[in-house]
């Protein structure tokens, strides 16, 4: 199903891989096809909770082999923007959990605990699983005096075994409506992710195809720097909903088995 000319793949994790914490099929076997075709790979993920260590962990208590840096997090994405735009020492707000953190951290930037936050001189929102009213109203307060504000990724939602619970996005909503300011962001469907996946790969767009199993945020991200795209079935997105995406995604699998058999 895999045509020919593509080299490299960027893929999705949550809906792809797993699905809250279980494999999708034999992930072993997927990995050995995938690289018995000579085809390299990075993974590219809204989450940005977990840093790229802990996610070659997870894949090796998978039977998946993978380096960190074939783990692409929104996490990175937004700490590289920063280290783009500001020099290492500027004081950064973070309204986040380990991955953002760290990911900070190893670009040399300060993090600012609450109390310290009319100090910053950026502010960055991830999902923080122990956000509360006061983080939120820092942030509200150096949004609103225009220090510059960036996220990790809209999702609107979080998949868990129980189901969907309120994501980076719906958190995002509180600074957005309190403010009317809206944040610059590093995830999908915003290239950047996919910029910096390219960066790794080093294969050209056209031979890179990035798969995921949703149209707004996957689908739309691949689409938005020109690369193929082909959606999975095994997550969020139906083969009905992606009748209705213009352009239409180049390919349509069961699961990432059934595209790379
Ligand atoms: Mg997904």
């Amino acid at each position: 199903m895999l045509p020919s000319n593509i080299k490299s793949l960027i893929l999705d994790m949550d809906g792809v891989i797993w699905r809250a914490d279980a494999p999708i099929g034999d992930l072993a076997a997927t990995f050995d096809r995938i690289r018995a075709r000579g085809i390299n790979f990075v993974f590219a993920t809204n989450n940005g909770t977990k840093t790229p260590e802990e996610y070659q962990e997870k894949l090796r208590g998978l039977g998946v082999e993978v380096e960190a840096r074939q783990v692409v997090t929104s996490a990175l994405g937004v700490a590289s923007l920063l280290a783009g735009k500001y020099p290492q020492g500027t004081k950064i707000f973070v309204i986040g959990e380990d991955g953002i953190r760290v990911a900070l951290k190893e670009k040399g930037f300060e993090m600012l605990p609450v109390e310290r936050a009319p100090e910053a001189q950026a502010f960055v929102m991830g999902i923080d699983r122990s956000i509360n009213f006061q983080k939120v109203s820092e942030a509200t307060l150096l949004v609103r005096a225009g220090i510059p504000f960036y996220t990790t990724n809209t999702d609107r939602t979080f998949p868990t075994p129980r189901g969907e619970i309120p994501g980076s996005g719906a958190w995002l909503s509180v600074i957005t409506h309190a403010t009317g300011v809206q944040p610059i962001v590093a995830g999908k469907p915003f290239p950047y992710l996919m910029e910096l996946s390219l960066e790794r790969l080093g294969t050209k767009k056209e031979e890179t195809l990035v798969v995921g199993d949703r149209l707004e945020t996957d689908i739309a991200a691949g689409q938005s720097v020109g690369c193929p795209t082909a959606l999975v079935l095994s997550g969020v997105s139906t083969r009905e909903q992606a009748k209705e995406w213009n352009p239409a995604p180049s390919l349509i699998a069961e699961s990432l088995w059934d595209l790379v058999k």
